[in-house]
Order: C-alpha cells, then structure tokens, then sequence
C-alpha cells in the first residue's frame, strides 16, 4: 500500500476568484497547478484547508461522511484567514462533481476516498505581507487511501508539552497550513529524544490536542474533553464520538483537563486515551511521557470503550449500522 495521500484521482474540482467574481467550477487534471512565485500563499501562508472522507458500502453505493460540517468548518477558516469567501453550495457542489467522476475509485473497506478541499491565496504582491489577497484559488483532490493506523493491537506513545503551544492561541480553530508546519520542531524532537509518535500541547497544563488530532480520555464510563474554544480544532469526528458515546450511555464532559488530572486518572486500571480525526478515526493512546517519565495510560493497551466507539462510528459510515443521524451523503 501506498503512503496515506500520495495516490490521486487524475482530476480535481476547481475554481478561482478574480477580485469580484468566483468561476464557475470546472475539473481539470489534478498533477499540476500554475502559480506565480509571487503568490501570496506562498509568502504569507493564505492556506486553509479540510479533510473528509467517502465510504462505500455493501451494495456498492458511495457515501460522504458529514460534507456539510467540513464545509461550514472551511468557510469559517476562509473568513478566520481572510481568504476570499465562497458560498456553501458551490463546494459541495465541487465535492459532488468529482466524487461522482471518480466513485470507482472509493476503495473497498476498510479503504476510504480522502478529499481535500484547499483555498489558497493566489494573487502576485508579495508587498502584502499585511493584507489579505485578493485573488483566490479553491480545489478539491481526491486520494484514495487505507487504514491510515493500521498498527492492530499497538497503542501510540505522545509527549506531552506544557512549554510551547500548537500554534498562535487565536489560530486554533482554523484548519491552515502554517499550523502544522510550526508544530513541527517540537514534534521531530519528541520522535527523536522520546521515541514519541505525536506531542499533545498542554501550554500552561491545560490539555488541547495533538498536531492534527484531538484528545480524549475516558475514565469508567466518563468522556472528558476540552470544550470548544478558539485554541483549538473542532474535530467533526470530536464532535460524531461525543454523539456516539452519549447514545452509548456514557457521560460526556466538556471541560477543561489539566495535565495533573490527566496523569492521575491515567493510572485507574481502567482508563483509555484517544486521538480523534478523520485520518485516525480512534486511535488509542497506551503512554504518556511527561518531565522524562512514562505513565501507561489503564493497562496501556486499546481500551474496550475505545475499540466500541471506533467501531460505532466506522459501523455508521461503511454502512453497517443505521445512520440515525443523517450524517451521510450519497454520491
Ligand atoms: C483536522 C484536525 C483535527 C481533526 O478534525 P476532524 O474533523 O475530526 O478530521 C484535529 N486537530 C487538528 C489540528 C486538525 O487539523
């Protein structure tokens, strides 16, 4: 198998905004776009993006798991980064457009189609290091991938930071580019010095999430995670595992966790930690490395409730188990 996100459909969606009017959307070959070096995305990082998936199920029928959330999410990313705006309607049609071209290519549980919507500002002034481009450019690949943790009975190891942070505090909750690449530093050292697989940011001891995931702990039959604020990414699998956990009878805590709290509950024989993202689904966190010690986290294996939500949520998007929510789309 190929690494997650380096295959793509041969033709993307897109369309382009001139300073008044967006293009009607057209497809056009997906391996290359031309850009000027002057473009102000690539100065001034004008990027934001999204990441969704398509399903197919039994009976051959293609699904897009809650396309409207990531739409609303980009939209407001757009705004946040002062991008262009666009109207909700013309990216899912975009999404539509080319999921429909390429439903043959939506791989056979447990493989999905990735999408990934980008809005890029485009125009060539590289004097506007202070305001906002007016120029835009929105496209949406498609990449066929697998299991992206496809790691069976082993749990991930993270770091944990009190000292930096993920990002700049208002930037949080928009999905852009210059995001990750700053967390980088911090994470090639935890891989280095710890073995860690991701650092979770915990600036001041107030536990937000991980490079590209979200956080939870579960603790008995309780679900603590941090309740949405601007510091932060508000994952739409975060938000389809709460559902899925409250219609599971679980109590689920929105409130803020400290990194003390964190560790001390980690140690009940029964506690289970997660990442949370379209990428990871679920993915189990066995231990926690903090000021140079390991804390296994319940007995550092997946835990039951963790495997039960995956599981769940997966259920509903292969169409396996009913999706009472109407959180999918057919294609
Ligand atoms: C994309 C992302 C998530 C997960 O969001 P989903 O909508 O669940 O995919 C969490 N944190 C960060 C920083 C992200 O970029």
């Amino acid at each position: 198998m190929t690494a997650f996100g380096t295959q793509f459909a041969p033709e993307m969606a897109l369309a382009t905004f001139d300073g008044q009017q967006w293009s009607t959307p057209s497809v056009v070959p997906s391996d290359s776009i031309s850009l000027h070096p002057g473009a102000h995305v690539l100065h001034y990082a004008s990027t934001c993006f999204e990441g969704l998936k398509v399903f197919s199920h039994a009976d051959g029928s293609k699904h897009v798991f809650r396309m409207d959330q990531n739409i609303t999410r980009m939209v407001q990313s757009s705004r946040l980064i002062s991008l262009p705006a666009f109207k909700e309607n013309m990216l899912s049609g975009m999404i539509l457009d080319i999921v429909g071209r390429y439903k043959d290519l939506v791989p056979a549980p447990p493989g999905t189609m990735y999408l990934r919507p980008t809005h890029i500002g485009t125009e060539a002034a590289i004097g506007k290091a202070a305001a906002p481009s007016a120029q835009s450019m929105l496209y949406v690949l498609a990449s066929p991938v697998g299991d992206y943790f496809a790691s069976g009975d082993t749990t991930l190891r993270l770091l944990i930071d009190e000292q930096g942070m993920r990002c700049a505090p208002h930037m949080g909750m928009v999905k852009s580019g210059g995001n990750y690449a700053s967390a980088l530093q911090v994470l090639n050292k935890a891989r280095a010095e710890h073995q860690a697989d991701q650092v979770l940011f915990c600036p001041d001891g107030d536990v937000q999430e991980t490079a590209a995931a979200n956080f939870i702990l579960i603790d008995g039959n309780e679900l603590i995670t941090k309740p949405l604020d601007t510091s932060f990414l508000h994952g739409v699998t975060r938000a389809s595992i709460l559902t899925l956990a409250a219609d599971m009878g679980m109590i689920v805590s929105e409130r803020d966790l400290s990194v003390a709290e964190l560790i001390e509950r980690s140690a009940n024989g029964d506690a289970e930690a997660a990442l949370s993202g379209t990428a990871a689904v679920l993915t189990p966190v066995g231990t926690l490395i903090y000021n140079g010690k390991e804390h296994t986290v319940g007995t550092g294996k997946p835990g039951a409730k963790t495997i039960q939500l995956r599981k769940a949520l997966n259920d509903i998007q292969f169409g396996v188990a009913e999706d009472r929510h109407g959180w999918l789309t057919s294609v």
